[in-house]
C-alpha cells in the first residue's frame, strides 16, 4: 500500500497589499500553509499603509488566512534610501526596499518556525523577479531556511490576481508605494 505524506510546509509570505496577495494565495495553498506577512514600511502616506492593510485584513477574514502585521517603521525606510530618493523606479532604491522587507520576513520566519519564506512582490510586471529572488535567495542560505523563489507573474499572474481584486473589490492603487514613487 503506498504511503501518503500529510505534511504540509508553512510558508510566511510578505505581502504588500490585497491585491497582489490573493492570486498567490491560491496558487501557494494547494501546497503549503500560508500565512500572510504585512511588513511594508516604504508606504507612504500612513493613509495609504493603512487602506492597504484594510485589504489585506478584508482576505484574512474571507478566507481565513493567518494574518501577521509587521510595524510600520517609516522613517527607518526613509533614512536607508535617502541617498537614492531620485533613482527612477527599478534603480538601487527599489533593491534596498525589497531587501528591507525581505530581510524582516526572513527574521519572522525564522523566529515563529516557518519551513520557508517567500513573497508577492514577482507578481508586479514593474518588478524584477531576478534581483527579488537573488536577495531571498541570499537571505535563506545566512538564515538556513528555504526562500520560494518564484516569478508570480508569469503565466498570466498579474492578470489573474487583477481578475480576483476586481471580484472582491479590493483597492487596486496607481503608485508603487513610496513617497518617490508617487511623482
Ligand atoms: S518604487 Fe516601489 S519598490 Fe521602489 S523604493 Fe518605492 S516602494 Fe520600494
Amino acid at each position: 500500500m503506498p504511503e501518503y505524506s500529510t505534511f504540509r510546509p508553512k510558508i510566511l509570505l510578505h505581502s504588500c497589499c490585497g491585491t497582489c496577495a490573493i492570486y498567490p494565495y491560491f496558487l501557494l495553498k494547494k501546497d503549503f500553509d500560508v500565512t500572510l506577512f504585512y511588513y511594508n514600511p516604504n508606504l507612504y502616506p500612513e493613509e495609504e499603509y493603512i487602506k492597504r492593510l484594510e485589504d489585506i485584513k478584508t482576505i484574512s477574514k474571507k478566507y481565513y488566512i493567518p494574518l501577521i502585521e509587521g510595524n510600520y517603521e517609516n522613517e527607518k525606510w526613509l533614512s536607508l534610501t535617502a541617498d537614492f530618493k531620485d533613482e527612477p523606479e527599478g534603480g538601487r532604491r527599489c533593491t534596498l526596499c525589497f531587501d528591507m522587507r525581505l530581510h524582516e520576513t526572513v527574521c519572522m520566519a525564522k523566529k515563529l518556525g516557518f519551513d520557508f519564506f517567500g513573497t508577492t512582490l514577482t507578481i508586479s510586471p514593474h518588478k524584477n523577479h531576478e534581483i527579488i529572488n537573488s536577495i531571498g535567495m541570499k537571505l535563506a542560505s545566512v538564515k538556513g531556511i528555504n526562500f520560494y523563489e518564484a516569478n508570480l507573474k508569469k503565466m498570466d499572474g498579474f492578470k489573474k490576481t487583477m481578475e480576483l481584486s476586481k471580484k472582491l473589490n479590493l483597492y487596486r492603487q496607481n503608485y508603487c508605494g513610496c513617497i518617490y514613487s508617487m511623482k
